[in-house]
């Protein structure tokens, strides 16, 4: 059967479902209700109380009226059973609606019922009309709604029309079981061909509550077979580099260099790299901990490790002024041991990067620090061993594939600071290993936060002035403009001249992401040293910039940040042995859920916490960035609601795959066709296939 063949198709109304994302028979079968309408029961309207409940009234039409003039215009058509009468109401549209009605007629209105006065009445009531020797029983069923939009209703494609289709479509096609019958019957899902029969056509709630879990199960099911499979093919077969030689670097530098002893979870995290890159298996490994946890040294000991051991090793970033702290950094450390160390960015002059390309083509340097500039084509490595990417949820899935064609199966550590709850890390990073850093190295204070409203401004400034003659230094953030550099660069000059001109005994420096590498690195290097002491700067600031002695961080317009974003901010403080604050400024109009996230941010400094307030706020796509993060959009699944069946389905295909990872067991055949053109579409995203 084709879409062609479907009753009342005209090729508007075949245009306005191809823009709805629906081209074939499969696609509408796919096309699921947005949500039901219980009409099972009927109410007589004396005995509706009109407190916004939904209810299903029958009557006849009593009278249909134009009402009101301009905006106000509406149309009335009042109906009555044998106790009362009842008030449809449409505001817009109404002439379409006139239309099908006459006087007489038997209609069901169904909707939500206010009261007015004494009268009844419901807004836009969905509608059937009932001709006098119908059976009712035909009303007394569960009608499902479909998603409208702009072209569906203009073309009136009604949810009707549609339901209709599907009826026709279910009588004639029966689309293949794919999920084995196995598993199936343990998580009780019913089969293909009648789930779309009661997603369509319900003959009580559990039904579509049943189907809708089958389709949740079958989408997260397909996800975790390619994620297992992924890891089986592609990642457990091969071989590392062995890194067993820890003598030259690493045992020096953390005997004779570390200007600090490690806390547990660092050294925790050592040792399971150290068991990686001696297990002959290339390490894949996500090192997790909050902001400050002290992630950076844990990188370095991964990379002394390669170097000891006659390799390159790779440490991206993602913005330049995180590469050049960690640049800063790194030399620092290892320079006085004798590692060579080079800086590739974006927009460095042609000679030095010549330079720079042939020193890592010819194994003349051992660490190259960069940002996406790493990955670039031109970027050839003589051998390299390991790859760490610093703040990885910054990065995509693409990346980290990018980076690991680079060297044959290198090493790889990725680090993020963003916690990610249990089930979306397993689902995301079920290729990855996992270490996490609890806790902050010791001597730190907790920073405190508060929220103050902009007329504040003159006793915030006081304090920040306090703050600064007892040594401190202060970052002052400004948010993006409707994600443009442009505009938010206005916001953040006048606030850099406002604030020389509040601090005229104090230095204050200008920071954004338009200002040329060079000169942000001294900008930057001038806040490090204290030679300034005010560093007024736009979002560049906010992810891994590490200057201790920094003790304020005051956000404008705080409002406007995501809950991880204001979490990282405030990581930038707290760093060193002084009591930090973080000062977060909001304009006159906070909407209810900027409330929440000013509050969520007063009320915890736990990165965990304030992670799965944001997931829950945003939603998984959002806050991971669905498209890098290399998380389909799941098209019913929800997987932070439907974390039950996404655990369910992760352990069957997990399962299935260590059984039987071609999945050649006849049962397996139907689920074969679905799956090897979906995993192939996935591993193309990979880069792995
Ligand atoms: P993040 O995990 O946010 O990347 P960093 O690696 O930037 O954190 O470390 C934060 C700060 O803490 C740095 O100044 C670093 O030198 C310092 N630091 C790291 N580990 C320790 C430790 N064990 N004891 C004391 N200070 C530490
Ligand atoms: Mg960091």
């Amino acid at each position: 059967m084709k879409l062609i063949d479907l009753p009342k198709l005209s090729t508007k109304r075949i245009k306005a479902l191809s823009e709805s994302g629906i081209d074939s028979i499969l696609d509408l079968l796919n096309f699921f209700p947005r949500r039901y309408l219980d009409r099972t029961t009927v109410t007589k309207i004396q005995q509706l109380h009109g407190n916004g409940e939904q209810v299903t009234v029958v009557g006849r039409i009593e009278k249909i009226q134009q009402q009101g003039r301009g905006r106000k215009k509406r149309l009335e058509i009042i109906i009555r059973d044998d106790t009362a009468s009842l008030k449809g109401v449409w505001f817009k549209g109404g002439h379409y609606i006139k239309k099908q009605f006459s006087e007489g007629e038997l209609v069901a209105f169904f909707g939500k019922v206010k009261k007015y006065g004494r009268q009844f009445s419901i807004a836009h009531p969905e509608y059937d009309k009932i001709s006098d020797n119908s059976d009712i029983q035909d009303l007394k069923k569960i009608v499902p709604i479909y998603p409208s939009n702009k072209l569906l209703s203009k073309t009136r494609t009604t949810s009707k029309l549609i339901h209709k289709w599907q009826k026709v479509i279910l009588k004639h096609e029966s689309p293949p079981e794919f999920i084995p019958k196995n598993v199936r019957q343990k998580h009780k899902l019913p089969k293909r061909h009648e789930a779309y029969r009661m997603i369509h056509f319900p003959e009580s709630t559990s039904e579509y509550k049943q189907a809708f879990k089958r389709f949740k199960f079958e989408e997260l099911f397909l996800f975790e077979l390619s994620v297992a499979k992924t890891k089986h093919e592609v990642i457990e077969k091969h071989q590392g580099k062995i890194f067993d030689n820890l003598e030259n670097y690493t045992s020096k530098f953390f005997n004779e260099h570390l200007p600090f002893e490690l806390t547990k979870g660092q050294k925790s995290a050592l040792s399971d790299i150290k068991n990686d890159v001696r297990s002959g298996i290339q390490m894949n490994r996500l090192i997790q901990g909050d902001v400050g946890s002290g992630k950076t040294v844990v990188a370095i000991g991964a990379i002394l490790m390669a170097v000891d051991n006659n390799c390159q090793a790779a440490f991206m970033a993602p913005t330049e002024i995180l590469a050049e702290q960690h640049f800063r950094t790194l030399s620092n450390f290892l320079k006085p041991l004798g590692i060579n160390i080079r800086l590739l960015v974006g927009n460095q002059k042609m000679s030095l990067r010549t330079d720079i390309l042939t020193d890592i083509e010819g194994g003349n340097c051992d660490i190259v620090v960069g940002t996406h500039a790493v990955i670039q084509k031109e970027v050839n490595f003589h051998d390299l061993g390991l790859a760490v990417i610093d703040e990885q949820h910054r990065f995509g899935v693409k990346q980290r594939a990018e980076i690991l064609k680079k060297g044959s199966h290198p090493h790889v550590l990725v680090m993020s600071a963003t916690p990610i709850p249990r089930s979306l890390a397993m689902t995301l990073y079920s290729d990855l290993d996992i270490s996490i850093i609890k806790g902050l190295p010791g001597g730190r204070k907790p920073v405190k936060t508060a929220v103050r409203p902009q007329q504040k401004h003159n006793d915030i400034y006081n304090f920040v002035e306090d703050e600064l003659n007892k040594g401190g230094q202060a970052y002052v953030v400004y948010p993006l403009v409707e994600e443009s550099e442009k505009m938010d660069l206005k916001d953040a000059t006048a606030g850099y001249e406002k604030l020389q001109k509040r601090f005229p005994n104090f230095e204050v420096g200008l920071l954004h992401g338009q200002m040329k590498s060079d000169n942000k690195d001294t900008v930057m290097q001038q806040f490090i040293n204290n030679e300034i002491q005010v560093l007024v700067s736009t979002t560049v600031i906010e992810v891994g910039v590490d200057v201790p002695n920094a003790s304020i961080m005051l956000v404008e317009h705080a409002e406007r940040f995501g809950l991880s974003q204001l979490h990282q901010l405030r990581g930038r403080i707290g760093r060193g042995n002084r009591q930090s604050y973080c000062i977060l400024i909001h304009g006159h109009k906070v909407s209810k859920e900027g409330q929440f996230r000013l509050g969520k941010m007063a009320q915890t400094n736990d990165g965990f916490e304030i992670a799965e307030a944001d997931l829950e706020l945003r939603g998984p796509g959002d806050f991971l960035g669905t498209k890098q993060s290399g998380l389909p959009e799941f098209r019913v699944a929800d997987i932070v609601e439907d974390q039950f069946i996404l655990e369910q389905a992760k352990t069957a295909a997990w399962k299935m795959m260590e059984d039987d990872p071609s999945l050649t067991q006849p049962e397996y055949q139907e689920l074969r066709k679905v799956f090897i053109p979906y995993y192939k579409e996935r591993s193309k995203f990979y880069g792995t296939g």
